[in-house]
């Protein structure tokens, strides 16, 4: 199924479905330890982190080419419910801070330092 593929972070949609301790391929957010530790508020942190590094795709700068492509993946994202959040361990907490919603400003800072 498709949802469980998109990663909560960045918006790709992995290969293989996200399960606790598996790594996005494009964001290398791993499931199933900061999500546990702090919550949903970690996904916000660590996207936040990952558009200010210049949205690292695999760990290499570059890969998007132009925002269009980068806005595209995020959109997936909004597929995205917090509630129906994978980890099998904060299954039932929901942290309203959350969202599926990009900061395009952040976006759009982070693309023309970078690109
Ligand atoms: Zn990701």
């Amino acid at each position: 199924m498709e949802f469980y593929n998109i990663c909560y972070i960045c918006g790709y949609i992995n290969p293989e479905k996200l399960v606790d301790y598996s790594i996005c391929k494009c964001c290398l957010y791993q499931y199933g330890i900061d999500d546990t530790v702090y919550g949903h508020e970690s996904l916000m942190e660590y996207r936040n982190g990952w558009i200010k590094e210049g949205f690292p795709f695999k760990g290499i700068l570059g890969y998007f080419k132009s925002i269009d492509k980068l806005l595209l993946q995020l959109d997936n994202l909004k597929k995205l419910e917090i509630s129906n959040y994978h980890s099998l361990f904060t299954a039932h907490q929901v942290n309203k801070k959350w969202t599926n919603e990009v900061n395009q400003d952040l976006i759009r800072n982070s693309w023309d330092k970078y690109y």
